[in-house]
């Protein structure tokens, strides 16, 4: 329920960016009786993909993805959110469409009824205009700007930052369950053993490939296909993460001299047999129940890349957190400059919300744009803000953005990626059941765990 009367003596919170993070933050920020300045700069200025003036503007699909909160991670964020208070879920669930064991919802329907509900908020004050730089008198702001910031926010956000670059050309690689490699086929060892400043010198995953096999590797990737890119997304390639299958269109022997070399690896289940050539994968969070495919950005289409990939050899059941992706996108090194709260270190009056924190997805986005609205509103208040438990969905996510990535050897501005929310960030559970039964532990774990971390946050939480 949301609380009326303007509380003169509270300053308001400056929400800026009225998308999937930026609404559900203003309104986490005014249920909680807090006043809120909520910037947009649509309808007068636009992105390049956003159509309307509406909040929380669904820009291509209009699915939130499983429902199902007993096996699946997004399904449990789903339901998490829901006990939250959520504005966004609220507003999924009322313009759901027929979509199997998925949510999909009337694009329209859903940003209107956002749209609504934030402007008959009394404590919410909407400012249609860009903003370039938030002004100094500003204590506490939310910058929630999205995956397409303008450019303008954009340079202030790299000058607050000190960050290089922010708007990459992003190249991701696929990132694969640990629990799912086939140990039989792979071992663990670092080229040449080498331990390097933080390594033991097995820490990566290999898998051998014959020369057969690998010839038969090239020629899927040739022929598979791939994602062609929007109009938006006319920036070149950085020739440090060239695309796997254009490596091996500029010839068949190019990537058995790059990512795939087998050189410096001894394969222990057949020490006699030299591999033809390697893939390697390399852990991927603390938890080292994530790695990823070093060296496999990739623009083949979904499809193609889990057919393709589960050809090689000990990937065969390989599942996958996130698949491989090549495209325009704005967000920060969140681990090395954010706090717990998602607050700036350098600069504490500013936190940051939603994709360009480093997660991905509408739901993952509206997620933390909700938790980061919690943590101001209570700051406001006086109150210290309670962290979600790590084993809950929502403190799995904020897990990954503030801390539970790990620096690589080849550590730099792509070491941290956007990622949507997935079990293999979850800690983990005792061995012993099968992925679908530990699926459903993770699930009522979680559940128990935050019903628990409600309660000790107040009754306002659940409301
Ligand atoms: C082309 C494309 C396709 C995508 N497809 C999907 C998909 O199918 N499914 C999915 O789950 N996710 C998809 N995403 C990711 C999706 O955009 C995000 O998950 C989600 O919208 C992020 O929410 P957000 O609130 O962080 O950003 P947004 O929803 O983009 O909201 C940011 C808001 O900030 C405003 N803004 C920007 N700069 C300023 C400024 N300086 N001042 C004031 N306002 C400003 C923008 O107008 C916008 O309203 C896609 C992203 C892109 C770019």
């Amino acid at each position: 329920m949301m609380r009326s009367l303007r509380p003169a003596h509270l300053k308001p919170i400056h929400v800026v960016g009225g998308g999937l993070s930026g609404s559900e933050a203003a309104w986490q920020i005014a249920r909680r009786g807090v006043p809120v300045v909520l910037h947009e700069m649509r309808p007068d200025r636009s992105t390049a993909v956003h159509k309307s003036g509406q909040f929380a503007e669904l820009v291509c699909s209009n699915s939130f993805r499983s429902d199902d909160a007993e096996g699946s991670a997004i399904g449990l964020l789903h339901a998490e959110m829901r006990r939250l208070g959520s504005l966004v879920m609220r507003a999924a669930d009322t313009h759901k469409l027929p979509a199997g064991g998925a949510l999909a919802v009337d694009r329209e329907g859903f940003a209107a009824a956002i749209t609504a509900a934030i402007e008959g908020a009394p404590l919410i004050d909407i400012r249609r205009e860009e903003i370039l730089e938030p002004p100094a008198d500003w204590d506490s702001v939310i910058i929630a700007t999205g995956p397409l910031t303008s450019p303008a926010l954009a340079d202030t956000i790299r000058a607050l930052t000190g960050e290089t670059a922010l708007a990459f050309f992003d190249a991701i690689a696929p990132i694969v369950h640990r629990d799912s490699i086939d140990f039989d086929i792979t071992w663990f060892q670092s080229r040449y053993d080498k331990a390097g400043p933080a390594g033991s010198g097995a820490d990566y995953i290999n898998c051998p490939l014959t020369r057969a096999q690998y010839e038969d590797f090239v020629d899927a990737l040739l022929a598979g296909e791939k994602i062609a890119f929007h109009d938006f997304e006319a920036t070149p390639y950085f020739d440090g993460c060239l695309p796997i299958e254009v490596m091996a269109e500029r010839g068949r022997e190019t990537l058995r001299h790059g990512p795939m070399k087998p050189f410096g690896l001894t394969d222990p289940h057949r020490p006699a047999a030299k591999p033809y050539a390697v893939v390697q994968l390399r852990q991927d969070n603390k938890l080292g129940t994530l790695f990823n495919m070093v060296g496999f950005q990739t623009k083949l289409k979904h499809g193609e890349q889990v057919s393709i990939f589960r050809t090689i050899p000990g990937l065969a059941k390989a599942e996958f957190a996130r698949l491989g992706g090549l495209h325009r996108n704005t967000f920060i090194d969140s681990p090395k400059l954010l706090d717990a709260t998602l607050r700036l270190k350098a600069m504490p009056r500013f936190r940051f919300a939603g994709q360009i924190t480093g997660c991905e997805g509408y739901v993952e986005s509206a997620a933390i744009g909700l938790l980061a609205g919690r943590f101001a509103a209570a700051e406001r208040l006086d109150e210290r803000p309670l962290l979600p438990p790590p084993s809950t969905a929502h403190g799995a996510l904020i897990g990954h953005i503030t801390g539970g990535h790990i620096e690589t050897i080849e550590s730099g501005p792509h070491s941290f990626q956007p990622m949507n929310i997935n079990f293999g960030l979850f800690p983990p559970l005792g061995g012993g059941t099968t992925r679908a039964a530990k699926k459903q532990v993770f699930c009522a774990r979680a559940l128990a765990d935050l019903d628990a971390w409600i309660s000790a946050a107040g009754a306002h939480a659940a409301e």
